[in-house]
């Protein structure tokens, strides 16, 4: 079984924050949406108004409430956050943005799980800063528009299809974050040694950017992990040997798969030749819910050409083949 604090969680935990950069300086990676941000952050002081709505998408531990926060801080306002799932009734958002003060940002995170009632409710305040509220119930119910602060919202999701088109056209700034490359990830583990106080050769940093699969919090938990086998197995230097003694014990294999992304990739070569599989037969086959499935694990071995997605299916793509150790039954595209 994979060791499960490698995974990518929607809820950072408190070690999370430790290593959580503080400016758009200290920021590292997503170049152009770093770039494009700082002009309409800088845009927004000097009007002195509030910025445009912001969406943020990309698969989890990219950066999107880091960013977020990073973009309260910048602005000098406060940051408010909360998530689709919580918001059960239109009450539960009134009252959070009648509490928000001008220019702030509030952050919803995994707002394509909001619901419906609720997102009308986010239509006139998104666009008018206005909340029509309905008071009361039957005959004597009647709605009152209440006036609200020019606020910031930034909306943050795994998943831009699963977002309703009128809610994705009320945001001015729609950005996608990307995975990270090696050498990006290099620093961030360089930095997050330097704030754990760990020893690290470039090397070492190298081996864990390499192996977490271009994203930051990944990186963050396996220098962690790797850390600890540094100072009780090793004499506390995290370097190359070490780091890939290391991750080996925790499951990450040569490109950073763990035990869940292996399951996947073994499931369609052993038992479906490769392809293509819909995605609910796998989801089915490996007791995982297909939301997790699509979020966390397919967008890496995606990216990595590992597989490839078909009208048809999921397939796997040669490169899976050759890291599986296993033989195509017959030729695959590349
Ligand atoms: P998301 O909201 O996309 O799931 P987070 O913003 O919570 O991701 O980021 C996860 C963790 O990864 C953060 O706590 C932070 O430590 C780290 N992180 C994310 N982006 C960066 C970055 N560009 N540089 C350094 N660390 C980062």
């Amino acid at each position: 079984e994979p060791d499960p604090t490698l995974r990518p969680e929607p809820r950072p935990e408190d070690a999370d924050r430790a290593l959580r950069p503080q400016s758009l300086g200290e920021f590292v990676g997503q170049k152009e949406a770093r770039a494009n941000l700082a002009v309409f952050i800088e845009s927004a002081r000097q009007r002195g108004s509030a910025m445009d709505h912001t969406l943020f998408y990309g698969p989890p531990g990219l950066g999107k409430t880091t960013l977020a926060q990073i973009m309260a801080r910048e602005l000098g306002v406060n940051f408010r956050m909360t998530s689709g799932p919580v918001l059960a009734k239109a009450g539960d958002l009134a009252a959070i943005l009648t509490n928000l003060d001008e220019r702030d940002v509030l952050f919803i995170d995994e707002i394509h799980r909001l619901n419906p009632v609720v997102e009308e409710v986010l239509y006139p305040a998104m666009e008018d800063f206005e909340l029509d509220l309905v008071i009361g119930e039957g005959p004597a119910a009647r709605t009152v528009r209440i006036d609200l602060q020019p606020f910031t919202l930034v909306g943050a999701t795994t998943r831009l299809g699963l977002l309703t088109t009128p809610l994705r056209d009320r945001f001015g700034i729609p950005t996608r974050l990307e995975f990270y490359t090696v050498d990006e990830l290099v620093r961030i583990v360089t930095r997050g040694a330097g704030l754990l106080g760990a020893r690290i050769t470039d090397d070492g940093a190298t081996e864990i950017a390499r192996r977490a699969r271009g994203t930051p919090r990944i990186a963050g938990r396996l220098l962690r992990r790797v850390v600890d086998f540094a100072l009780v197995e090793g004499d506390g230097e995290v370097n190359q040997a070490l780091a890939d003694m290391a991750l080996r014990r925790l499951g990450v294999d040569d490109l950073g798969l763990d035990g869940a992304d292996r399951r996947y990739l073994r499931l369609l070569a052993e038992h479906y030749g490769g392809g293509p599989v819909g995605v609910e037969t796998i989801a089915a086959a490996l007791s995982e819910a297909r939301d997790a499935i699509e979020e966390v694990i397919e967008p890496f071995l995606l990216q990595q050409g590992l597989i490839q997605r078909t009208p048809r299916g999921r397939m796997l793509g040669a490169r899976a083949w050759t890291h599986l150790g296993l033989t195509a039954p017959r030729p695959v595209d590349q």
